[in-house]
């Protein structure tokens, strides 16, 4: 299939599309190149442009014969969404439809979306499973919710098929190193633990230490980006099968707090991070941990990289190759 990625030049989509150029498929990016990096496009054709642009994408979705797409392209910030809703309204649901309404009119009937763990807000129960409700905490995470209704009108009245992946905390980087996390400014765990190991930072704050949780500190689930990149070619592939609409969650099932990070982070890097306790972050939720039952069964993902050493190995294998990230 011609495979149009939106946001293909970010942390994600840049390991979708390295992911997809292993496969059959033919992939253009299209990418505004606001947050993502070219460099990080290992290959496929590079549209830049945005998704406000109705009439760029128009004539991208008819050059390319566009049959497939997958939406990442969109602002993924929970504080600066609360300062500035306007702006993710804007860009993830306004710009957002622009991309389902060009989907139509080229009668292109298949996405994968990339959602966020974000939709459910402070929830209870561990493991989080697709059905329970959704309440987010912050305009991002009912940016991302939203849309997941939207394109649920969209399937009842226009046939448009979906898939929807909530993603928990993406994290690592391509085993070769040569893609990685550069967001500009890093609000990261890993990131950030990292670049503090590498002598880039000089304070690494634990955000909060008096959560109910075994040590205190958050407790996250980490899935290696490879893993989620894998996950969007099983979303494409069973939408070209025929599947119906779903919506997925994506995590490893395994917690691990910010201090246990750092210290397996500090056994990677082969010594002791420092690290300061500070006080909690607004809105971090105290434990966010994944069922991913639904996905393993339905479409069979089956996570290489679940070990979060393997994904902080990986992370500074990137980190140390490129310190400055994309910049030269
Ligand atoms: N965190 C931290 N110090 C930092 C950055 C993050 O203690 O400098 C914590 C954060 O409060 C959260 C966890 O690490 O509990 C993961 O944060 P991240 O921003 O990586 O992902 P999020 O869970 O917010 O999507």
């Amino acid at each position: 299939m011609n495979i149009l990625v939106t946001g293909g030049a970010g942390y994600i989509g840049s390991h979708v599309v390295k992911e997809l150029l292993e496969t059959d498929h033919q992939v253009v990016v299209y990418d505004n190149l606001q947050k993502g990096h070219k460099e990080a496009v290992l290959g496929g054709v590079f549209v830049e442009g945005d998704l406000a642009d109705r009439e760029l994408l128009d004539r991208t979705f008819s050059k390319y014969d566009i049959e497939a797409v997958i939406h990442l392209a969109a602002d993924s910030l929970v504080g600066e969404s609360m300062e500035n809703p306007a702006k993710y309204y804007r860009n993830n649901l306004v710009n957002g439809l622009n991309l389902l309404d060009a989907m139509v009119k080229h009668n292109v009937k298949k996405i994968v979306f990339s959602s966020t763990a974000a939709v459910y807000g402070d929830v209870e129960e561990v493991p989080i499973t697709e059905d329970l409700p959704k309440d987010p905490t912050s305009v991002y995470g009912k940016s991302k919710l939203f849309f997941e209704e939207i394109m649920k009108d969209y399937d009842q009245a226009y046939g448009l098929k979906f898939v929807s992946l909530r993603y928990f905390n993406a994290s690592g980087a391509d085993e070769s190193g040569k893609i990685g996390e550069d967001h500009n400014p890093e609000s990261h765990l890993i990131p950030i633990v990292l670049q503090k190991a590498l002598g880039l930072r000089d304070k690494l704050a634990i955000f909060g230490t008096d959560y109910p949780t075994r040590d205190g500190s958050c407790v996250r689930d980490y899935i290696h980006v490879t893993d989620l990149a894998q996950a969007h070619i099983l979303g494409i592939e069973a939408l070209e099968a025929g599947k119906e609409s779903e919506i997925y969650n994506l995590g490893n099932g395994d917690g691990y707090s910010v201090k246990e990070v750092i210290n397996v982070a500090s056994e990677v890097v082969g010594k002791e991070i420092e690290a300061v306790e500070g006080d909690r972050r607004a809105g971090d939720p105290a434990t966010l941990i994944a069922s991913s039952d639904r996905i393993r069964e339905d479409l069979a993902w089956n996570p290489q990289y679940g070990d979060l050493k393997t994904i902080i190995e990986t992370a500074w294998k990137w980190h140390m190759n490129h310190p400055a990230g994309f910049k030269k």
